[in-house]
């Protein structure tokens, strides 16, 4: 699944292509991914209105018209293609949207799990599912002490904490494996034991990492490429995830896997004690 990282790099390449078009017609051939409005209403609201940005919260791309935002969730495999009118397509592309200038963005997802909402310009951020949404990694709110008054609130796992959406905004699996390696905690750690200078190092992981895998463009690990049919290439980076057998960079000792919060786990049993 697309992380923050990688949802940032779709946002990027985007934003060049299709920024000032304006919508003549949408075409939807897979009803479930629209799940707000009903379908006709969807399409007959996008008609005549131009993107002006493409914005991101969290995994969540925003487009930005005239007065309506489109929220756009990829899950698994969802991707945007930019395409002339006329250019083929295949049965796993399921929304098109064609603009005024004969172009198109399409939008494919072979496992069809990505969502789409369309709401009045303001709504989006009230009402499910942004409202969840916690903070961003470069939010100037995202600090050390409120990161620990959240942190103590639970009893889960750190692991279970950071995936949960509604605290830190953008992190998925990979990510979450590499800043508790680059913080040298234990992904089954209880959230509220963790120590102030655990906290403050999983603070700055959190933000150094993803910094550092937006500017590799994201990790290409299964089949994320972005619109422009790119690789990112933060994956040969990688502490953990993706590691299981191969020696620590740190320490030499192979690194684990095993399952917590229900997902596959990657760690150094002697780094991260
Ligand atoms: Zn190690």
């Amino acid at each position: 699944m697309p992380e923050l990282p990688e949802v940032e790099t779709v946002r990027r390449t985007l934003l060049p292509l299709v920024v000032g078009k304006t919508i003549e017609r949408v075409k939807v051939h897979r009803s479930k991914i629209i799940q707000h409005p009903d379908v006709a209403t969807f399409c007959e609201r996008l008609k005549g209105q131009t993107i002006h940005d493409i914005h991101r919260r969290g995994k969540f791309l925003l487009f930005q018209f005239d007065d309506v935002v489109l929220v756009s969730h990829l899950r698994m495999e969802g991707r945007y293609i930019y395409e002339k009118e006329s250019a083929p397509f295949d049965q796993h592309t399921h929304v098109f949207f064609a603009f005024t200038d004969r172009t198109e963005l399409r939008y494919r997802d072979v496992r069809k799990f990505g969502t789409m909402h369309l709401f009045d310009k303001g709504e989006e951020l009230r009402v499910p599912p942004l409202s969840k949404v916690g903070r961003e990694p470069f939010d100037e709110q995202f600090t050390v002490s409120w990161l620990s008054e959240q942190l103590q609130r639970t009893k889960r796992t750190i692991k279970a904490t950071l995936l949960d959406q509604t605290i830190v905004a953008g992190l998925g699996n990979i990510y979450v494996d590499e800043v508790l390696f680059r913080s040298f905690i234990h992904p089954e750690r209880i959230a509220a034991t963790l120590t102030t200078q655990e906290i403050e190092a999983l603070h700055s992981a959190i933000i150094q990492t993803i910094q550092e895998a937006i500017e590799k463009g994201g990790s290409t690990v299964r089949t994320y490429v972005n619109t422009q049919g790119k690789t990112g290439t933060f994956q040969t980076q990688l502490y953990v995830y993706g590691r299981v057998n191969m020696p620590c960079r740190r320490c030499g000792n192979p690194i684990i896997k095993t399952v917590v919060a229900n997902r596959g786990t990657h760690y150094c049993k002697y780094c991260q004690i």
